[in-house]
């Protein structure tokens, strides 16, 4: 599965991203290019006659008489035209412009023969699919599986959207009735905190359960999301426990124990665990690896993104190999994606290429609600259920819940 991640040649056709140093920037020439956001949205101004459509255009011609300014439209790299003002709306009160229909001078706005038929807007277009969209995930709630699926959210590289991911795709799927257990594995705490759940020093947490092994039903907490998430949170002494738990037995084992006790015992079964891991490949991220059956990782739609993929692959393998044989990368999330830009469509479809079966087909956007959504306690789902982001956070938790877990030996 993993095997085919190859360092690709220097002298590859198609330019790679973040591979190697020999796929350099400069000769890539990935980040110098934009483009409009939505293709075809540049019929809405006067299109240019002739090949080179980049120029400034030829004007309008046979619904004007005499007198007549050329309209001029210039194409800006990385500007939307339809932001522009639009060249079919002469200046009122111009008198260089006049447009005579019969004897009447007047002024009329619509002079364009491309852009009289166009009832269409951008803004309109995304309504439509998103209310499309939205209507399509009412109709198709997520199946609930038999057993529990226990994922680890994981990537060493800080800022890729770990944390955002795990707490948004758990409050989907408890918004849409499953029972979800969060881990929170990262001594910042940033899950507890999306997921409103109290995190001070002086509170049991994970860090109990895996130096003092506290039992987890004694740590967990109900998320203010939903009755159907729970949280066990981090705190800061997480942050030390990457060296104590060097001295101690199993101690890749530990969290895959508790866990285990803990999920046999509960009352009331829950459908999926996520565990938030920490930017590194330390012990905690080894316990989650271990406790897991499945990896999901986010990766960042931006440069450098796959430096350090191969890393995370084949430290995957080692646990695989030596510690716990029903691990699978299981789902690729594409995350803080921005259709603006050449780049992060580039690096979508480098890891699509390497990656075709593992990476969800959902695209996680770069969205200012998805940001702003932790500094009031809250996943995007509850702070803005309306939104884009929310809506892409739910149709990647259908799709997750829809693809089955991995057929793997000795599976939970
Ligand atoms: P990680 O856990 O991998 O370190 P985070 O989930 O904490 O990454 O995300 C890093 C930063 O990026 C946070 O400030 C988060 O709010 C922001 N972020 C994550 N996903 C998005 C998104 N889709 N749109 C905008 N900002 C995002
Ligand atoms: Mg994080």
């Amino acid at each position: 599965m993993t095997q085919g991640w190859e360092k690709p040649p220097a002298n590859a056709g198609t330019p790679r991203l973040g591979l190697a140093a020999d796929a350099g920037l400069a000769a890539t020439e990935y980040t110098s290019g934009h483009r409009a956001p939505l293709s075809g949205r540049n019929t809405a101004t006067a299109t240019p006659r002739g090949s080179n459509a980049s120029k400034i255009s030829d004007p309008p011609t046979g619904s004007l008489t005499g007198g007549e300014r050329p309209a001029v439209v210039r194409e800006v790299p990385g500007v939307a035209t339809e932001h522009l003002p639009s060249v079919n709306t002469p200046p009122v009160n111009d008198s260089r412009n006049p447009v005579t229909v019969g004897n009447t001078p007047t002024v009329t706005v619509d002079v364009s023969r491309e852009t009289s038929t166009n009832t269409e807007s951008p803004l309109a277009d995304q309504v439509l699919s998103e209310s499309q969209r939205r209507s399509k995930l009412e109709n198709t709630p997520p199946p609930l599986p038999v057993k529990p699926r226990v994922f680890t959210v994981s990537n060493q590289k800080g800022g890729v959207g770990k944390t955002t991911t795990t707490v948004n795709l758990a409050s989907a799927l408890a918004r849409a009735g499953a029972r979800v257990l969060v881990i929170d594995l990262d001594p910042q705490g940033n899950a507890s905190t999306a997921l409103g759940v109290d995190h001070r020093s002086e509170r049991p947490s994970i860090y109990e359960v895996l130096v003092a092994d506290l039992p987890i039903a004694d740590v967990v907490q109900q998320s203010r999301e939903s009755p159907l998430l729970d949280c066990i949170p981090a705190t800061i002494h997480l942050a030390g426990a990457e060296i104590e738990l060097v001295s101690l037995v199993a101690r890749e084992q530990r969290l895959r124990r508790a866990l285990d006790v803990y999920l046999d015992s509960v009352p009331d079964p829950y459908h999926y665990v996520f565990i938030d891991c920490p930017p590194s490949l330390g012990l905690l991220t080894i316990n989650a690896f271990v406790a897991a059956r499945e990896v999901l990782i986010p990766i960042q739609c931006e440069y450098y993104a796959l430096e350090g993929l191969s890393q995370l692959l084949s430290n995957i393998q080692l646990i695989e190999k030596h510690l716990n044989p029903a691990l699978r990368v299981s789902a690729i999330l594409l995350t803080m994606f921005d259709n603006r830009t050449n780049l992060a469509q580039q690096v979508a479809n480098e890891v699509r290429e390497h990656f075709p079966n593992q990476t969800l087909n959902t695209v996680i956007p770069r969205s200012v609600r998805v940001s702003e959504a932790p500094s009031y306690g809250q996943t995007v789902i509850s702070y803005d259920f309306s939104s884009t982001g929310a809506l892409s956070y739910r149709e990647a938790a259908t799709e997750l819940a829809q693809r089955s877990a991995p057929k793997t030996a000795g599976a939970r």
